[in-house]
């Protein structure tokens, strides 16, 4: 049997297990997916030891998505973006991957939404706003991050190719010619909140909320009344899922049964 997992703290709530276990199922393979705990200080020795028990592959969340970059050999994307999420263990040492970014980008395209050459707004300069800029301006896409503290934002935007950063004021102005805007930040996690004022929001935009928890935030709500296309953030877990997956086993993930065991769940 393979072991796959995630090793984060706390991960108590997370949708992975099913997510993947899902995917084993449907393409019979003989592997469980496990949550790992480990102490804050204990990540290396948890990759270590996952490594000498033949575990096939971790996901890697919060505390320990940055300081899993100096454990394994990290790929380009997942050093630009400073963070590994998806570790594999299939060769001579781990490998760091990301696949956050991908996982927006597939989440945005699978809702027919062109980046090519596309103005987007990315609202968060977290480890989440950091992948999915990165990822956006690789799609050729022009890209400004919005960011409450807008140094975050400045820094952000010297790193990112193209990029321009700023606050959270004049939202209105910089997304009224905007073609996709992303909600990368806490805000509608834990209350009826949104970081984009309603009016600001227009029917030509793709909004994506990387918030999951709620599926329908307000701002998804506000986007939809005004005509624009919302993707919610479900749709970046399932697709960052999915190209971990493909990643670990070079299958093709069963995307339907993946994304049905998610959502039973939300
Ligand atoms: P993080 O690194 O802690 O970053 C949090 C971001 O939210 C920062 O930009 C922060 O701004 C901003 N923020 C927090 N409270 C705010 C407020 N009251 N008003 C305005 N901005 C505020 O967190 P993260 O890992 O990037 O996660 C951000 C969100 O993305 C979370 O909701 C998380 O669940 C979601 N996420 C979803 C997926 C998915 O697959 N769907 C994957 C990863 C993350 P400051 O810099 O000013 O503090």
């Amino acid at each position: 049997m393979d072991v796959f997992g995630l090793v984060g703290n706390p991960v108590g709530h997370s949708l992975s297990p099913p997510m993947h276990e899902a995917a084993y199922d449907e393409l019979a393979i003989d592997a469980r997916y496990v949550t790992f705990e480990p102490a804050p200080d204990e990540l290396e020795a948890a990759i270590r030891g996952a490594d000498a028990l033949g575990v096939c592959g971790l996901n890697v969340t919060i505390p320990f998505k940055q300081e899993a970059l100096d454990l394994v050999a990290a790929d380009e994307l997942a050093t630009r973006i400073g963070a590994v999420n998806t570790i594999d263990f299939s060769g001579d040492e781990p490998t760091g991957h990301n696949t956050d970014a991908v996982g927006a980008l597939r989440a945005l395209r699978d809702h027919d939404v062109a980046l090519e050459d596309a103005s987007a707004v990315v609202v968060g300069a977290g480890g989440a706003g950091r992948a999915i800029a990165f990822g956006l301006a690789d799609a050729d896409a022009s890209v400004t991050i919005a960011n409450r503290t807008a140094s975050k934002a400045h820094t952000l935007a010297e790193e990112v190719p193209g990029a321009a950063g700023q606050g959270l004021e004049d939202l209105e102005g910089v997304l009224a010619d905007a073609d996709v805007l992303v909600n990368a930040t806490n805000v509608g996690m834990e209350e009826d909140a949104t970081p984009v004022p309603a009016e600001a929001l227009h029917g030509e935009l793709a909004v994506l909320d990387a918030v999951y928890r709620p599926l329908e935030t307000r701002l998804l709500r506000d986007a939809a009344s005004v005509g624009a296309t919302t993707v919610d953030g479900a749709w970046m877990l399932l697709y960052q899922g999915v190209e971990a997956l493909e990643l670990w086993t070079d299958r093709e993930a069963p995307v339907e049964a993946m994304n049905e065991a998610l959502r039973s769940r939300l």
